[in-house]
């Protein structure tokens, strides 16, 4: 089936992520997914985040497509109670084909670890787009929107008790919500029935090391222990 045919057939497919909801229509041609943007991904399309691989490996639904080294499709627990949405790959993470390996994820990690969650055990990690923006600048809108497929299909399979998005373009990519991330990190936010909470980037930590009260730093610091507080009322 030609994409022209496959999208007048199916349309663009955005429906409702929840587990029990399978959207893929009888005579979808999942082969097509990786060539365009046009081409929806239909709920349902993936049977587990690694079915998800080689469509990622291959894909060119957007421009990031052609200066990636790796894609960078998540690491972590895929039945974690937490799923961790950040913006984008950078240079390490290209390089190793992991989210959050950098320095701003050795930060996470530590953020993590000082309420006793473990990156491997208790979080999947993930970001908006698969592929790095050249010089790390931010995804674009339509860079985002061809990602964000990938990303629900994610978010379906872990089907997560609570989703921490990581800086304004996570939240923007996700929930269309444009508003600054000082403005709104640290208040959960219902999400298509997901639990989820804006924080501030890692990286925005790094560059703001003081611990004050209402620093960054110690802002995060308030997050992560609601974040563990509500998890802990979810898992009681
Ligand atoms: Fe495909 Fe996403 Fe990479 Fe764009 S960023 S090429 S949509 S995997």
């Amino acid at each position: 089936m030609a994409p022209e045919e496959q999208i007048s057939l199916f349309g663009s497919l955005e429906p409702s992520i929840s587990p029990a909801s399978s959207a893929v229509p009888a005579h979808f041609d999942p082969a097509l997914i990786p060539t365009s943007a046009k081409v929806p991904i239909p709920v349902g399309t993936y049977g587990s985040i690694d079915e998800m691989v080689p469509h990622c490996t291959t894909c060119h639904r957007c421009e990031l497509g052609q200066s990636r080294i790796n894609s960078v499709i998540g690491r972590g627990n895929p039945q974690a109670p937490i799923l961790v949405i950040g913006e984008g790959p950078g240079q390490n993470e290209d390089e190793t084909g992991l989210p959050f390996v950098g320095r701003a994820g050795q930060l996470l990690e530590k953020i993590l670890a000082s309420v006793k969650l473990s990156a491997e055990q208790d979080v999947y990690l993930c970001n908006i787009v698969k592929c790095r923006p050249p010089g790390n600048r931010t995804p674009t809108a339509d860079e985002s929107d061809a990602c964000k497929p990938y990303v629900l299909e994610q978010i379906r399979l872990v089907n997560p008790k609570i989703i921490l998005l990581t800086g304004a373009t996570a939240v923007r990519g996700l929930t269309g919500d444009k508003r600054g991330i000082t403005k709104i990190r640290g208040q959960w936010i219902d999400w298509q029935g997901y639990l989820c909470m804006p924080i501030l980037h890692p990286a925005y930590l790094l560059r703001n090391p003081s611990k004050e009260p209402n620093s960054p730093k110690w802002l995060m610091w308030q997050d992560i222990k609601a974040i563990r507080v509500k998890l802990d009322e979810l898992t009681a």
